[in-house]
């Protein structure tokens, strides 16, 4: 299949093109570079020894689109392209809300208007709110307290429409839980631009020496050792997660979780970090951070089952791979 990738240069986005070139497939990158760095597109053809189509494009420029879905076959589409911090989504509400949602009905737009019927979209464990784990997809779609959740609940619930006007259109709703890690050969991983929010780039620029120490937000948590317990996986599985998605043959929405289905601790995870990379992560436990749950991982059932997703790699994977990749950047 030829499939389009928006946000295809992105952290997620570049680990799913490698699959997917890796698995025959060919893909289209459209990204706009806004939180990611042109020189990902050689990365990608080293590692696959593929070239994608690459457009510098942004996916809420109907025109564009039009112009690309107009001139290719395009069989698929995963939506990757958006904005994620949820911190920064409070102050800049409105830039959220148009980026995210104008992007997502623009290429659903194109996919109806140019009959693409598989179109996989990245949504997020936020979307649960507080809901108590393990997390399953037949929960509610739970207010949350940003407008970055909102965005993912609210174009869920758009592309749930879309596809009950269009029967022949197929959703996927991939739900993420905390991916880390980075590809094997240290040539993509995550590299956000500014100062971190999440605590696995957090980490990684304490290990370098960037900053002098990682706050960990609260000891006080109903949990083994206090602190905050998510679900990491790793980036390639997944990656490998959006492959499964969109070879499914199946009309309708469908909506799936991708985690591992278990927890790891702040604590824990620093520390297998420290012990198997070898490097120091000074730490001071900090009051909690708003809106933290404690405890936050997937039920993996249904994934397994209809998708036959499940993740392979574990904490240790996730650590060192992350660290081989920021290493290779310095
Ligand atoms: P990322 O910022 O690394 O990748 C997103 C890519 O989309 C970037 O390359 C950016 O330049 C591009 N982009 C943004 N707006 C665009 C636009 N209008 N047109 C074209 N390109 C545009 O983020 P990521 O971590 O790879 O996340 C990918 C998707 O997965 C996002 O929608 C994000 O909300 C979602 N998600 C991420 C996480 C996570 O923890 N990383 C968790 C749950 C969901
Ligand atoms: N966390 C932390 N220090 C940081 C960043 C995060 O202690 O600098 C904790 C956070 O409180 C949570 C866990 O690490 O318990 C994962 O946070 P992240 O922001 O990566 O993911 P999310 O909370 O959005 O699932």
């Amino acid at each position: 299949m030829n499939i389009l990738v928006t946000g295809g240069l992105g952290f997620i986005g570049s680990h799913t093109v490698v699959e997917l070139l890796e698995s025959g497939h060919e893909a289209i990158i459209v990204d706009n570079l806004y939180n990611s760095k042109v020189d990902v597109f050689d990365k990608i053809c080293q590692i696959t020894g593929k070239s994608p189509g690459l457009f510098i494009a942004d996916a809420t420029d109907a025109a564009e689109m039009d112009d690309i879905f107009s001139k290719h076959q395009i069989d698929g589409v995963i939506h990757f392209a958006g904005f994620k911090a949820v911190g920064e989504s409070v102050s800049k509400p409105l830039e959220y809300y148009r980026n995210n949602l104008v992007s997502a009905m623009v290429v659903a737009e194109k996919c109806v208007k140019y009959k693409v019927n598989r179109f996989v979209f990245s949504s997020s464990a936020t979307v649960y709110g507080e809901q108590e784990p393990p997390l399953k997809e037949d929960s509610e779609l739970m207010p949350t307290s940003n407008p970055y959740g909102e965005t993912k609940a609210m174009i869920e619930r758009i592309l749930t429409d879309v596809a009950k006007a269009n029967p022949e259109f197929s959703v996927c709703l991939l739900r993420y839980f905390n991916p880390v890690g980075a590809h094997k050969s240290g040539l993509i991983g995550e590299d956000p631009n500014g100062i971190p929010n999440n605590l696995m780039p957090f980490v990684l620029r304490v290990a370098r020496g960037e900053i002098e120490k990682l706050n960990v937000f609260g000891d006080d948590y109903d949990t083994p050792d206090g602190t905050g317990v998510r679900d990491y996986i790793h980036v390639v599985d997944l990656a490998r997660g959006h492959l499964k998605a969109i070879e499914k043959d199946s009309a309708g929405v469908s909506v799936y979780n991708l985690g591992t289905g278990s927890g790891t601790s702040v604590l824990e995870l620093v520390n297998t970090f420290i012990r198997v990379n070898g490097v120091d992560v000074p730490y001071e436990i900090v009051g909690r951070r708003d809106g933290d749950v404690a405890t936050c991982y997937a039920d993996v059932t249904k994934s397994l089952k209809e998708l036959g997703f499940k993740a392979e790699y574990g904490i240790e994977d996730m650590v060192r791979d992350a660290w081989q990749f920021e290493k290779n950047k310095c």
